[in-house]
């Protein structure tokens, strides 16, 4: 859930720009309206809409990030606030992050400020350095036909069915996952079967796969591998696999 004190740092994956704003004026409606009734036309929910309500800002550079574009953010989270004040910072298109921008930024997310959220949009995950994924809680907004532009590894592990051997080991050997970024693809993985299996199925997987294909992921997600165990961790995931 965005906008909890133990979760400052979000990256929201999804290939609809529409699908994240909708979710993100939801949460922000959720954190700032007056009446908590919906549909809510208060001062509030149309300030969070227009996107000038004061304690938001949204950065969507035309064509990619430079550093002027965050100072903003740097320059307000210097700010101290109560626990129970919130500032909003929204930064879209986080995949054109420079690598100047995005170690700036990870030093604000290391230890995010009391009081201030971040909120980070993207269509393609890989693109963002694994140490701000590594700080930041994720969600994914998707449908399966959408996954095109997640890791191959995490679109080999929610497919219909899994690639063949030869394929997965080709995707290990490209995209090196190590073990944080594991970690993260992982929980990707999960969220994806368990909100997919909320839905109605195609005729291909029944409940009692995907339910086994979620047990799995949960025991997975509790031996997560270490440092340098990544590869061995996705095979094994490979061939503990519901067939
Ligand atoms: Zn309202």
């Amino acid at each position: 859930m965005l906008f909890n004190n133990k979760n400052q740092a979000t990256i929201i994956v999804t290939p609809s720009e529409r699908a994240a704003e909708s979710y993100i004026e939801k949460g922000l409606k959720n954190l700032w309206c007056k009446t908590k009734e919906s549909p809510c036309g208060c001062s509030c929910c149309r300030m969070i809409k227009n996107r000038t309500y004061f304690h938001q800002m949204w950065i969507s550079p035309e064509k990619g990030y430079k550093i002027e574009d965050i100072k903003p953010v740097l320059h307000i989270s210097k700010y101290s606030r109560s626990e129970n004040e919130s500032f909003v910072f929204i930064l879209d298109k986080a995949e054109t992050f420079t690598p100047a921008v995005a170690n700036r930024l990870l030093i604000l997310l290391e230890e995010p400020p009391t009081g201030y959220y971040f909120i980070l949009i993207t269509k393609n995950i890989s693109a963002i350095i694994p140490t701000i994924i590594s700080r930041c809680f994720i969600e994914v907004l998707s449908k399966q036909h959408d996954l095109e532009h997640l890791s191959k590894l995490c679109q080999a592990f929610t497919g219909i069915n899994l690639p063949p051997m030869q394929q997965l080991y080709t995707i290990l050997k490209e995209e090196k996952p190590d073990h944080r970024v594991s970690k993260q693809y992982l929980d990707i993985i999960r969220s994806i079967h368990i909100k997919e299996s909320f839905k109605h199925y195609d005729h291909k997987t029944s409940r009692n796969k995907k339910n086994r294909i979620i047990n799995l992921l949960n025991l997975f997600s509790q031996q997560l591998p270490r440092q340098g165990g990544s590869d061995l961790f996705w095979k094994l995931l490979y061939f503990s696999w519901p067939s």
